[in-house]
């Protein structure tokens, strides 16, 4: 499984680093914002200095601010370290001085996003959050060919939802670390080894030698192809939907659960990724009933290429972020002409 890979990957190759020797949450907390937007290596002195400098949160909190910017200086981004600053302060004023476990708490925080809380909460509380930084957007964009733009809200989505499933959720803090790890020493952004990478079997990216064009970051506007792959999913008389959200085709219009690809894709790593995105199925409960040929239909600034699964499951189960309906009420939701096409040949639809 790709997570285990992942982190006996980890353990053999992980750099030793003090704030990985440790589960107190001021260190973490303290070493994820020095590293926000700055290398290890730029950041290792300045989080010796604060941890030497304010070895508690309390002593964090009770510095004047002038001290805690001067520490700060040739890091850049001071909005940092006067939101790290108050931080403390909160932490101290408003919590006895505790970090507390929550993710949504510690968001909380100033200067704690989506990221940060992930990781603490994860590193030293174990809980199943999945990190998603600029590492693990490279790995998971490769891994699986995703070419959806990581700077855009389907991106970020599709993301963070691929991270949490492959999450190894009895160990979700040495998992965040190792993807991240991975990322940052062998999966690099130009010229990874991918002939000698532990994962190349898994990688849909890895043997095509465009490793370096992953991930993708949105930019102009240009005509382009896409790769479309949806799954029809009946199980005892249910379905699933998901509806468009915004920054892409057909916002506000409904789909059935759908992967994209940057090009033409076999049937057998389309299959691999569909158990892999819902580890919850198994394989022994999916019937693949019918597969049509590839369909195109043409947008504005799109090509699109779609393919259609007609899958069943063996018995009633949900879906991750899917959401379930009865098979009969289908028709009531609006769906891009291609879909509505689709279920009309398979008397879905009237
Ligand atoms: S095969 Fe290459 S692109 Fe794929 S995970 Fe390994 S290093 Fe990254």
């Amino acid at each position: 499984m790709t997570a285990q890979q992942i982190i006996k990957w980890y353990k053999e190759n992980k750099r030793e680093l003090p704030w990985r020797n440790t589960r107190d949450p001021y260190r973490v907390w303290l070493s994820e914002i020095i590293l926000q937007q700055t290398r290890v290596a730029q950041g290792l002195p300045y989080y010796e200095k604060f941890v030497k400098a304010f070895p508690t949160v309390y002593d964090l909190a009770k510095a004047p601010q002038q001290k805690v910017l001067k520490l700060w200086q040739g890091l850049g981004y001071y909005s940092r370290a006067r939101n790290l600053h108050e931080a403390a302060k909160f932490v101290v004023k408003e919590c006895k001085g505790i970090f507390s476990s929550d993710y949504e708490d510690l968001k909380k925080l100033k200067g704690v996003g989506d990221y940060t809380a992930a990781a603490i909460s994860s590193f030293c509380f174990g809980k199943p959050h999945a990190v998603v930084d600029g590492n693990v957007f490279r790995v998971l964009s490769r891994l699986y060919a995703i070419d959806t733009p990581i700077n855009s809200g389907p991106g970020k989505k599709q993301f963070t939802q691929l991270a949490n499933e492959l999450l190894d959720k009895k160990d979700p803090g040495t998992f965040n670390q190792a993807i991240m790890e991975f990322g940052a020493q062998y999966c690099v952004p130009a010229n990874p080894d991918c002939g000698n990478c532990v994962l190349k079997n898994k990688c849909l990216v890895g043997s095509t030698g465009k490793a370096s064009q992953f991930p993708v970051k949105a930019g102009k506007t240009k005509v382009r192809t896409r790769h479309f792959e949806y799954f029809f999913i009946s199980a005892k008389g249910k379905t699933f939907i998901e509806k468009r959200g915004a920054g892409d085709i057909w916002q506000g219009l409904y789909q059935v659960p759908m992967f994209e690809f940057p090009k033409k894709t076999s049937k057998k790593l389309i299959i691999n990724r569909l158990y892999a995105e819902f580890p919850k199925i198994g394989e022994k409960g999916i019937e693949l009933k019918a597969v049509t040929g590839i369909r195109k239909h043409q947008l504005s600034h799109q090509t699109i290429l779609a393919r259609f699964w007609q899958i069943n499951l063996t018995s009633s189960q949900n879906l991750y972020n899917y959401t379930k309906i009865d098979l009969k009420n289908l028709k009531k939701y609006p769906f891009p002409v291609l879909i509505g096409n689709y279920l009309r040949e398979i008397t879905i639809f009237e």
